[in-house]
């Protein structure tokens, strides 16, 4: 009989596979005491290890390369530089003189050296503490003869389920998708980032699930639903043959929902709503043509850095670029500046902060690195000669980033021009509405915007104060709680005062429920993962503009989210049956 467990539905699809149980955390070191006769074994010993280790990172670095790419694999350098550090290595050696036990010696210096690395004060050294942690763990897991949990040691077609507490972008980059065929995780919500980058990938992934890590050993069967959130471990094969049954049926839902691609988003009372895809990584844009979405709402153009030492150059980000626009044939294409550092992967050259949400991030981080942002741009006024581009610029808080932005980009296109290269300047440049800041005070850029799009990931969690990534908190995390109802509502109509388009690209127009709740607030553009175009399509077609305005006012009304919702829900249901997927997704849902 099988035994579930409850998380947080973060990328659809069934799978059923063998769990595979990633333990990426620093194992607990006993004090061992080796005689003054032992010590040059122990160093012998420990030379070894090192040495298996920098294979290991090798082989890594290899796989990673062939199915990633060099600028992917170009993370594992610097921990093989780790490796082969002498003042390191030297110190192991001084304590293991000192009679202690190898693996004892390279504990202690390991913290010592990442408490030193976090105190630093250039940020490009605070910032090795995570590749100094892999290779803490690396290392030990060798020298206690742990069992090997690299993810690159499972052979293709293994159809793995991967179980993790949390997936850090170093781990991110070796996912195989010949051998991991989901992914499940302890901590994350639907609107942490590894959710994204699921979705991104088209791997079926829970999150949020807590105790997964401890409650499995690693080789059970189980059944992952990425739609519902449940994770069923030792399903019998009647509880399989079940499961593969409802594996067809989304298939064929699936299906059916794709014959949409090619029909207008438009309500039944004629109201034509745009719906775009979010497109995270460059790869996925031919995916999100075929959507039927007419163009791009957001391009996340951090994923290009994901876990990598250093920044792409201006070429490869041009490509990459370049690459979407063409993707979209002359549909619009918004890409967002970079949205990096604090909480936002966190990646080499920048800071750990003690208040990362609240940190130097997104446009603050970009302002001031004008070298690097200037780089970014420029990638982008070059691109522009390739479709319809629009850019937009994450966590705007006051009228002052844009002016700036907009000094910047004259910058780029000067050079750009004394280099003699092909460039656009007559781009759009919008901003997200992402902040109670930015929301409250609309009206401040309206002049100076050409548009909106507002992120409501980022809207909820600053507007409730409840970090969008903390499992413990996902029920606290309530897109239709009255406040944000209010910030949507009240952005729509500064937009439409000032007279410039405004979109929504968070999660929540993804969400059949509140793509209606939206429709009813006045939004006309949405933007949303590939996968779910067909789905708020079909809500948008199903439903009249009247009537979602009615649900709107009325969801505007409660007072409370969960008030919200049921004014929502039973509308809909009027219209197009109370169906369970409807609240898919939704805090409280299950
Ligand atoms: C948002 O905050 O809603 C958003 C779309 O951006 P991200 O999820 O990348 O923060
Ligand atoms: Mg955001």
């Amino acid at each position: 009989m099988e035994r579930q467990i409850q998380g947080i539905p973060a990328s659809p699809g069934i799978v059923v596979g063998h769990v595979y149980l990633l333990r990426w955390e620093v194992p607990d070191v006993r004090h061992r005491i080796i005689p003054d006769e032992g010590i040059p074994a122990e160093i012998a010993r420990f030379h070894d290890t090192l040495a298996r280790a920098r294979e290991r990172l090798r082989q890594l670095r290899l796989r990673v390369e062939a199915t990633a790419g060099a600028e992917e694999a170009a993370i594992f350098d610097v921990q093989l530089s780790i490796l082969d550090d002498r003042e390191l290595t030297k110190g192991v050696e001084e304590l293991i003189k000192q009679n202690l036990g190898a693996e004892k010696a390279f504990d202690v210096v390991m913290l010592e050296w990442r408490t030193r690395f976090a105190r630093h004060s250039a940020p490009m050294l605070r910032e090795r503490v995570g590749d100094l942690t892999d290779v803490h763990i690396r290392v030990l897991s060798l020298l206690l003869d742990l069992p090997d949990h690299d993810p690159v040691s499972l052979p293709p077609g293994a159809n793995a389920i991967l179980v993790t507490h949390d997936l850090t972008p170093s781990l991110t980059v070796q996912l195989d998708r010949d051998s991991i065929a989901a992914i499940a995780t302890d901590a994350g919500t639907r609107t942490a980032h590894v959710a994204i980058l699921a979705r991104s990938l088209g791997l079926p992934a829970v999150v949020g699930l807590r105790t997964a890590t401890t409650e499995l050993h690693g080789g059970e069967r189980v059944v992952l639903d990425g739609g519902t959130g449940m994770l069923a471990i030792s399903p019998t094969d009647a509880e399989i043959a079940a499961y593969h049954e409802r594996q067809r049926e989304e298939q064929v839902a699936e299906a059916a929902l794709a014959e949409l691609a090619s029909l207008e988003a438009i309500t039944l009372d004629g109201v034509r709503v745009i719906l775009r895809a979010n497109v995270d990584i460059p790869e996925d844009a031919e995916a999100g043509a075929r959507s039927g979405a007419q163009g791009v709402g957001l391009m996340r153009t951090e994923f290009l850095v994901v876990g990598r030492p250093n920044m792409p150059d201006e070429d490869e980000q041009y490509r990459a670029y370049r690459r979407v626009l063409e993707a979209f044939d002359g549909h619009p294409v918004v890409i967002r500046t970079f949205d990096i550092g604090g909480d936002k992967l966190p990646m080499g050259g920048f800071p750990t902060e003690p208040n990362p949400f609240l940190g130097w991030r997104a446009i603050r981080m970009c302002l001031d690195q004008p070298e690097m942002f200037r780089i970014q741009l420029r990638a982008l006024l070059r691109a522009a000669m390739h479709g319809n581009l629009r850019i937009m610029l994450p966590l705007v808080v006051t009228l002052d980033e844009v002016l700036a932005t907009r000094r910047l980009l004259e910058e780029a296109a000067a050079e750009l021009k004394a280099r003699g290269v092909a460039y656009r300047t007559d781009i759009p440049l919008g901003v997200m509405i992402e902040t109670p800041a930015a929301a409250v005070a609309g009206d401040t850029l309206t002049r100076d915007v050409d548009f909106f799009s507002i992120g409501t990931n980022d809207l909820v969690q600053y507007t409730l104060a409840v970090d969008r990534g903390n499992a413990n908190l996902a029920p606290r995390y309530t897109p239709l709680h009255p406040a944000v109802l209010r910030l949507i509502r009240r952005t729509v109509e500064v937009a439409e005062l000032g007279d410039i388009e405004v979109s929504v690209c968070g999660e929540m127009a993804s969400q059949p429920l509140m793509a209606f709740a939206l429709l009813g607030l006045g939004v006309r553009q949405m933007s949303v993962a590939p996968r779910s175009v067909p789905l708020v399509k079909q809500i948008i077609r199903s439903v009249t503009e009247a009537h979602a305005k009615l649900a709107a006012s009325a969801a505007l009304r409660a007072r409370t989210a969960e008030e919200a919702r049921h004014e929502l829900g039973r509308r809909l249901a009027d219209v197009i049956g109370d169906s369970r997927y409807l609240y898919d997704g939704l805090p409280g849902s299950g």
